[in-house]
């Protein structure tokens, strides 16, 4: 595989990142994940608009190369022969001289990694077929999590603790309510009703999340973003979840409470037809 780093195109194993790279000593980084079908970039614009909030958020300075990430990203599907799957990209604050908890001053320059992962029938998954179970866990992240950082241990975690109970993934729960998966924004459907947390620091302002709702409502259907609990999600007639990687993904089970008759539900199928559809003519 051909990865990007920091201005070059290498055969992975010629790829290097310091040892005193911020990313790796602090996670002072973060990253975006664009799918690719039919080898065009889904939602370029919104990964490349969050990618610029999270750098502002966090005060770290953007790489030189800001501008040409499409070009990049274009460049690294072409290279790896890409039909269907993901392109990983990351940035850190850099590799300072020394470890120090303390930014590093202008002469230190962000890292800028890309990668592809080639992922064949990506929009065929058959787990959306059968849709997938997950529990709930306490959210214990921090309190910036619409920030896309790379601190990823607990949702690792999480995702451990979902596969040990025998499910796919957990629902993270603050204060009662359902903040989010380990790595998608979480629904439940009731009624035809569409309900999905508000955005704010609690959750990650999904890229999918946004388009799914923009769709959703353009094809009539409510949708509410508010805050719900599990007990509710358990009642809910349908769940499911939205990421880049996984689009609209049916949820059937909760905590080991089937919903419905634990199939995907007809909401969850058509709003992932929709996006599908929709998002293929807009890639680039
Ligand atoms: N929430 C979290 C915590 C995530 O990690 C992700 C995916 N990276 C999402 C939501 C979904 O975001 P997107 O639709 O932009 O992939």
């Amino acid at each position: 595989r051909i990865v990007y780093v920091n201005g070059e195109y290498l055969p992975e194993e010629n790829a290097k990142v310091s040892v005193f790279d911020r990313g790796f000593l602090f996670a002072d980084g973060v990253y975006e994940v664009t799918s690719v079908l039919g080898g065009k970039l889904i939602d370029f614009a919104g990964h490349a608009k969050r990618l610029q909030r999270s750098l502002d958020e966090l005060d770290m300075p953007a790489p030189d190369a800001m501008g040409d990430l499409l070009e990049i990203h274009r460049e690294l599907l072409a290279r790896n022969e890409i039909e269907d799957g993901l392109v990983y990209l990351q940035i850190t604050r850099g590799a300072a001289a020394d470890r120090d908890f303390a930014f590093p001053g202008d002469d230190v320059k962000p890292t800028l990694v890309l990668f592809t992962q080639s992922k064949p029938g990506l929009a065929d998954s058959p787990a959306a077929k059968v849709g997938i179970k997950v529990i709930s866990i306490e959210d214990i992240r921090w309190g910036r999590r619409d920030i896309k950082t790379v601190q990823l241990l607990y949702p690792s975690m999480g995702k451990m603790m979902a596969k040990k109970a025998g499910a796919d993934d957990a629902w993270m729960i603050e204060d009662g309510f359902v903040t989010e998966g380990t790595s998608n924004n979480a629904y439940i459907v009731t009624g035809n009703k569409i309900v999905t947390r508000h955005l704010g620091n609690e959750i990650l302002h999904g890229i999918t999340r946004a388009a799914v709702l923009r769709f959703a409502r353009e094809a009539q259907m409510e949708v509410e973003e508010r805050a719900f609990t599990i007990d509710e999600a358990k009642e809910a007639d349908e769940a499911f979840i939205t990421s880049a990687s996984t689009f609209v993904m049916p949820v059937v089970n909760i905590d080991g409470t089937d919903l419905g008759d634990a199939t995907p539900g007809p909401v969850a199928a058509r709003l992932r037809e929709i996006y599908l559809d929709e998002s293929r003519k807009t890639a680039v």
